[in-house]
């Protein structure tokens, strides 16, 4: 059992969910934050942890530092979750994506093995690095085929991981998590980018969401779970990469679909391409537009994941579908909105 675990990323959705399950099972929980003019509470706070998670000061890119907070805290566990997460904004950060999702993991494991102590490290791989997919599904023997300086790091990272763990026998671990999504997802993602502002469109706002690419096809799961996930291959005493994903597919007009009708809309699609619109039958009004803007310079079109390794070795597998999971975030939404007025905490 493990009883210190140090996060970092502890104040984004998988580290709050992960949090949460942690201090429930009565675990330790040591969270290590970036400095910042205001912290990032608003996910510990809404699942009422902020009290229970013992806060460090951490810059992930000095390499100091991340010695320091390891030597002395001495955790059983690490799952590294910082990065700098979002797929779009490593086009125009490509550095500071790379310091971050590469040298960050670099600083983690050199810390633990410089330490010498016995600590499991989780690293937070990411179905982006299939990329341009050249199987389908994928799955752990799947070869890597990046489209984003993001996924170039977060490769670059995961062979990293994979080198120190037969290099030097370390306990460290791989979780190639498909996208996974919640009602503490960031809002620049497109489903909470959907769930939030249909939810605004539903209580009486106006602007219609401005949209990148409505043909993309994403293997959605539900967070929660996909932190359950994390665990169980963390706190194995065989470290091994795994995929986590449902194998179902939909593409991101699926999900427009879906969160329009939870939240009452009547929707219809019109228009091709650069024009095509979503529209409610009933009001005619327009719900969703294609906006240029949000296209990448290059996008993963596709990606559909294979869990059966971990299914078969640790247990693992999913239980929320895609529609139930629109559910929960559209109606979370409607709720925050109702409940006060003014800007999102979350
Ligand atoms: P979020 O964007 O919600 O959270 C990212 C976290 O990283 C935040 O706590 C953020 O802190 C922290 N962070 C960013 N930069 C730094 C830095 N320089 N130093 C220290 N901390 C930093 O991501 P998710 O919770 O969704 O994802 C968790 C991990 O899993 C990430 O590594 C992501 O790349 C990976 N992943 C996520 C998938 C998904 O679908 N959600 C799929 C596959 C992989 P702050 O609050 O200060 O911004
Ligand atoms: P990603 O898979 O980690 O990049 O997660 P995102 O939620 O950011 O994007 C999923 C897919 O939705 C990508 O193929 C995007 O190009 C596509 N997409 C279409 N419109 C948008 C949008 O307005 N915002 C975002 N974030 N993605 C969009």
């Amino acid at each position: 059992m493990m009883k210190k675990v140090l996060i970092t990323g502890v104040t984004g959705q998988d580290g709050a969910f992960l949090a949460k399950q942690l201090v429930e099972d009565g675990v330790e929980v040591y969270g290590a934050v970036r400095r910042g003019s205001t912290p990032k509470t608003g996910r510990l706070r809404e699942l009422n942890i902020l009290d229970k998670v013992n806060f460090i000061g951490l810059e992930l890119t000095e390499f100091a530092n991340v010695l320091k907070v390891v030597a002395d805290l001495r955790p059983d566990a690490i799952y590294n979750l910082a990065a700098q997460s979002f797929v779009a904004d490593s086009f125009q950060h490509p550095h500071l994506t790379t310091s971050i999702n590469y040298l960050g993991v670099l600083n983690i494991l050199e810390s633990v093995k410089t330490a010498g102590i016995d600590c499991n490290i989780y690293q937070a791989s990411t179905s982006e690095m299939y990329g341009d997919v050249l199987e389908d599904p994928q799955s752990e023997k799947t070869p890597f085929n990046p489209m984003s300086p993001y996924a170039v790091a977060k490769a670059a990272a995961h062979h990293l991981v994979v080198n120190y763990r037969v290099a030097y026998g370390m306990n460290a671990s791989n979780g190639i998590l498909f996208n996974h999504e919640s009602e503490l997802r960031g809002r620049e993602f497109v489903t909470r980018k959907i769930s939030s502002q249909i939810a605004e469109l539903a209580v009486g706002g106006n602007s219609a969401i401005q949209l990148g690419n409505l043909d993309s096809v994403r293997d959605w799961g539900y967070a929660p779970e996909y932190v359950a996930g994390m665990r169980l291959i963390n706190e194995s005493s065989v470290a091994d990469d795994f995929v986590i994903a449902t194998n179902q597919v939909k593409t991101v007009r699926d999900f427009l679909s879906y969160a329009a009708v939870v939240a009452g809309f009547d929707p219809i699609f019109e228009g091709q391409g650069i024009n095509e619109k979503c529209l409610c039958r009933k009001s005619n009004r327009v719900i969703a537009e294609v906006n240029k803007r949000f296209f990448r310079p290059s996008d993963v079109a596709y990606l559909r994941g294979d869990y059966t390794k971990i299914n078969e070795v640790l247990g693992w597998s999913p239980e929320t579908s895609v529609e139930k999971m629109v559910e929960i975030m559209v109606n979370a939404d409607l709720n925050r909105l109702k409940a006060r007025s003014g800007s999102w905490d979350v």
